[in-house]
């Protein structure tokens, strides 16, 4: 028997859209989530609206539901171990904390083998001069470790500046790559420990934010296996169970450095709702309640353009067409930057 009600942890869009694969596969999602106005709530029968440390309402939604995952990495961790004491949280804890803090992502994915850009926790303005020197470079990124978003937390810190612009928290310092392009992988690994990688595909950001995706990658089909393999490896070591997704440089020289992972469907796998036998979305909810992964199929190369504020207050462009899907989120309050929707257009 597998699991049939699944708790979620985060009930913004990319819970919306696991609960919609949900539905259609017969099963629940529950979503759980301090903000009143979460899309996920208004795609399923019941949720949770109360905050990260509401010891009461987290054992009753624990009680409630079958099995626990999540659809957002900052989650305290204190919430999970909390919940694992009465049901199943996928993916595991372990994950979560090393997507939670860059210093920690960047030493894991080191230590198995998956290279990334040099980085160093920032102590000092002056170390981070030396830096520049020893990296040979005008400038560096500097990024907060926890909690950053869609450029968020992040700035950058030129050898002319006077001044070092101020972060909260602990800071990483991180070398510029100068990448030629950014392609990501979404992979999925199940309780039986199959591994499905989904391709490789291109993504571009405006004002930091994704605002394309596309699918498979523009780059060579070596680079793209590559970093299918080492998607793949990463969820072989971490025995993921769910979906995860890791961002890449594509260096000018050819070379991969990973920049990111994120322990959740991803934005730059919407696609698949429309373009593939199987959904990121329902590989989460298949991995988590017990099921088996689906097979990925891509059946057409697509486009993923994310619909960011008043975006999707003009979809003429992509009303009355066959090969366009357009997805909205349903958010009550358009804000500038904030991802609203997005549409996928099928490719011939
Ligand atoms: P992140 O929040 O780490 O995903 O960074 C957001 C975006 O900033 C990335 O998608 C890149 O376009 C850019 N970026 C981040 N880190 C670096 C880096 N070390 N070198 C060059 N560009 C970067």
């Amino acid at each position: 028997m597998f699991n049939k009600k699944i708790g979620m942890l985060g009930g913004g869009q990319l819970g919306q859209m696991a609960a919609l694969a949900a539905s259609a596969m017969g099963l629940e999602v529950v979503p759980y989530d301090p903000n009143p106005d979460s899309p996920a709530f208004k795609v399923t029968n019941k949720h949770f609206c109360a905050a990260w440390d509401d010891k009461n309402a987290l054992k009753e939604f624990a009680l409630h539901v079958d099995v626990i995952t999540y659809e957002f990495e900052n989650i305290p961790t204190d919430t999970i171990m909390f919940l694992m004491q009465h049901k199943s949280v996928y993916p595991d804890v372990k994950l979560l904390q090393i997507a939670q803090h860059r210093i920690a992502e960047k030493n894991y994915l080191n230590e198995i083998g998956i290279p990334t850009t040099d980085y160093k926790l920032l102590e000092s303005e002056e170390q981070c001069r030396d830096l520049m020197d020893q990296w040979q470079t005008d400038f560096v990124i500097l990024k907060t470790c926890r909690f950053g978003y869609d450029g968020k937390g992040q700035a950058l810190f030129k050898k002319t500046d006077h001044r070092m612009p101020r972060l909260d928290g602990e800071v990483i310092i991180e070398r510029p790559v100068n990448f030629e392009q950014e392609i990501s992988v979404i992979v999925c690994r199940d309780q039986k420990g199959a591994i499905k990688t989904y391709p490789a595909v291109t993504n571009e950001h405006r004002n930091s934010i994704l605002h394309k995706t596309i699918a498979p990658a523009l780059c060579s089909s070596e680079i793209a296996q590559k970093a299918q393999d080492y998607a793949y490896l990463l969820a072989e070591k971490i025995n993921l169970i769910g979906v995860l997704a890791v961002e890449f440089f594509v260096t000018k020289s050819g070379t991969l450095l990973a920049n990111e992972i994120a322990p959740r469907p991803h934005n730059s796998g919407h696609w698949t709702i429309d373009a593939c036998a199987t959904s990121q979305f329902e590989q989460q909810i298949r991995a988590v309640t017990g099921l088996n992964l689906g097979e990925i199929k891509p059946f057409k190369a697509a486009e993923m353009i994310n619909l960011i504020g008043e975006d999707i207050s003009n979809l003429k462009a992509y009303e009355n067409n066959d090969k366009i899907f357009i997805h909205d989120y349903q958010k009550s309050e358009i804000r500038e930057g904030r991802k609203m929707g997005h549409v996928t257009i099928l490719k011939d």
